[in-house]
């Protein structure tokens, strides 16, 4: 019965496709599109990795 919902996609493999480090298999990239527990978990990864990255120009305007 393994076969009717397959497992979640391992949070460490999220990251790893967030970060860019590694690419999703072809059952994971699936899962990922139906399952929003797994996108939860990875638009989160997206965010964290993002917003270090680059801060958005509107979030501090310069007091002209
Ligand atoms: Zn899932």
């Amino acid at each position: 019965m393994h076969f009717t919902q397959p497992n979640h996609v391992e949070n460490r493999r999220l990251f790893a496709a967030a970060a860019g480090t590694d690419k999703l298999e072809v059952w994971e990239r699936r899962h990922l599109h139906v399952c929003e527990i797994c996108q939860g978990v990875f638009y989160v990864f997206v965010r964290q990795l993002t917003g270090a990255a680059s801060l958005p120009p509107t979030e501090n305007p310069p007091a002209a």
